[in-house]
Parts: structure tokens; sequence; C-alpha cells
């Protein structure tokens, strides 16, 4: 048993449906009925906001550009970027209703006669944002070739992701704040080490447990093993993991290097000329403030003193 699995929730102390309990009858958050789906109390979304003012502080002297795309991305932008090839069961696309009257009457009736009446619903130009840096690089791609030393983007979006769970770590609907670094692999790999020290030190002073581990993204079918193999022998992904809800501990914050994969897609240049390559830190949000309710309690106010100080100042 490594150091982590230690301090994760002991059996007896209950599981990740415990815990969602326990956040709902402490009114941290509002159950709607469906799994990933929740509201949020105000605490909550102050140790957001404090937490958020700390990964900036983190971020530091680093010139960012901060650019809010909303939850949703123009539909032809996910085709193109291969997300439907590597993550299909996890999209989602807006729909809605494109009829006249009578297919309304129609609808009508299939609800009243508790019908499926979603077949009434045509595909829009909509879909849901995935990860937050996903518009990033067309829109980068669209400004021409980069300036020398690349770019550096502070961003952030309501992600969807269609994985319903009971535990409270895995939401549909969550938060991704992330910097995006945009550049020569040389540049673009100094800025995800840094990341790898400052993620860790970051989260430590917060009173909270953690490690670093080499990660893969969940693609699918018999290929995406393969996909799978590849970026773990490549190195691609490392996340910050800390025992949230369950034995194995919860990945908090990624480190995801990109090669030149979004630059060749996207035709983003560096300033020679030569497809750009990128890597992104992601926090998930509401993972890290679900880990310090775990660890600290569900009363913001009973905190350590030493955590408020660090998150209040
Ligand atoms: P996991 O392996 O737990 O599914 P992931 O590898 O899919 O995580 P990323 O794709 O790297 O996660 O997303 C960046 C960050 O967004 C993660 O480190 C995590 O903190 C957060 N995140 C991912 N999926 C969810 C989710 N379903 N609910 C809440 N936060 C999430
Ligand atoms: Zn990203
Ligand atoms: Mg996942």
């Amino acid at each position: 048993m490594d150091a982590l699995s230690q301090t994760a929730p002991a059996p007896g102390q209950g599981g990740a449906k415990e815990f969602l309990d326990q956040l709902f009858s402490a009114g941290v958050l509002t159950e709607t009925g469906v799994d990933g789906l929740y509201g949020r109390s105000g605490d909550f979304e102050e140790v957001i906001e404090r937490f958020e003012t700390l990964v900036t502080r983190y971020a530091g002297a680093d010139k960012a550009e901060r650019i809010h795309f909303p939850p949703g991305m123009p539909r032809p932008m996910l085709e193109k970027s291969g997300y439907l090839k590597s993550f299909p069961q996890l999209a989602g696309c807006v729909h809605s209703f494109m009829g006249g009257e009578a297919d309304h009457a129609r609808l009508l009736q299939m609800l009243a006669n508790g019908e499926d009446w979603t077949d009434l619903q045509q595909a829009t130009d909509v879909v849901l944002t995935p990860a937050a840096c996903y518009p990033l690089y067309p829109t980068v791609a669209k400004r021409g070739p980069m300036p020398d030393g690349g770019v550096l983007f502070d961003l952030k979006s309501y992600c969807f992701r269609h994985e319903p769970s009971q535990d409270p770590a895995r939401m549909q609907l969550f938060r991704m704040r992330e910097y995006v670094r945009i550049g020569s692999p040389e540049e673009v790999r100094a800025f995800r080490e840094s990341w790898l020290e400052r993620g860790p030190e970051l989260i430590r002073s917060l009173g909270l447990p953690c490690e670093i581990d080499l990660a893969n993204d969940p693609f699918f079918g018999r290929a995406g093993k393969m996909l799978a193999n590849n970026q773990r022998d490549q190195g691609l992904k490392f996340e910050l993991l800390i025992p949230v809800a369950n034995e194995k501990p919860t990945a908090c914050l990624s480190f995801n290097y990109h090669q030149d994969h979004f630059g060749t897609l996207w035709g983003i240049q560096q300033a020679d000329g030569t497809p750009a390559h990128s890597a992104c830190v992601g926090f998930g949000l509401e993972r890290v403030a679900l880990a310090l309710f775990r660890h600290h309690g569900m009363k913001v106010a009973d905190w350590p003193q030493s955590v408020r100080a660090v998150l209040w100042g």
C-alpha cells in the first residue's frame, strides 16, 4: 500500500456514495435527480473562487492571455478536433425543436402520452465543450504565425462529459481552469515541467496529500487501448492525484503534452513556419473543492487556520 491509499478514506468511513450523501445533507451540493448534475452552495463557490486566485498567484509572472469560451462550441470544430474518434462515449450535442405547428402538436401529444418526444429534435450547430482548451487551438490558428517565444493562455469553462456517476468527483457538468502553452517543443515542455513542480506545492499548501502519476486518457474501443499505451510510453499525460471519495485517489490536476498534434491539425505555426507544439495544465475546480471538503470537513469556518490563511489570506 502506498502513502496515498493509506490516507484515503477507510472503507468503514464510507465510499463515494456516502460522501455524496454527506455533501447533500450538509447543503454543499444540491441534488437534482440526475447523477453528476448538482447545485453548488455559496461556500463551495467561494472556495473555488479563492482557489482560482491561488492558481493565478502560482502562475506568477507568466503573462497569460485570458479567454473564457462558453460551455458550448461549434459542432464542426469538435468534428475536426478528433474528439469523436477518441471519446465518442463522452461527447454531448445540443438538440433543438425545429418543426412547425403540426410537429409541435405531435410533440405535446407525445409528452402527454409519456412517449419519447426527443425524436422531434434535431442536432444544432452547438456541441457541449468537453475540455476548456478545445476551442482555443482553431482560434490561435486563425491569428496566423505565432510570435517568437510562443503564447500562453488562461482559460476556464464549464465542460460536459457523459459519465453519470454517484462519485461526486465525477460530474457531467464541471469547471476546468486551464493554462495552455503553445510554442516550440522546448518552451512547451519547460512549461509543463514547471507546473509539475508548482502543482503539488500548491495543493500541499492547502493541507492536502497528493502524488503525481503517469496517466492516459480513456480512448474508446480496442484501437483506443493502443493509443492509451502509446500515450503512457511517451509520458504525454501526468495527473496530480488526491484521495477524495474512493480508495483510488482522484485526478484533480492534469498535465498534458500534445506534441504537435493540435499544431498540425489546426495549422498553428511557429514564427519559423513549422507546426507549433502545445501543452495544457488543467485544474478540475469541483474536484479540488471536494478534496478540501473531504479532508477539512463540511464547514468552511471549521477548516484549519493554516488552510484558511492560504485561501483567504
Ligand atoms: P479521470 O481519469 O478521472 O476521468 P480525466 O483524465 O478524464 O480524469 P482530464 O481529461 O485530464 O481528466 O480533465 C482535466 C481535469 O478535469 C481532470 O484532472 C479533473 O480534475 C477534471 N475532470 C475530468 N473529468 C471530470 C468529471 N467527470 N467531473 C469533474 N471533474 C472532472
Ligand atoms: Zn487542455
Ligand atoms: Mg475522464
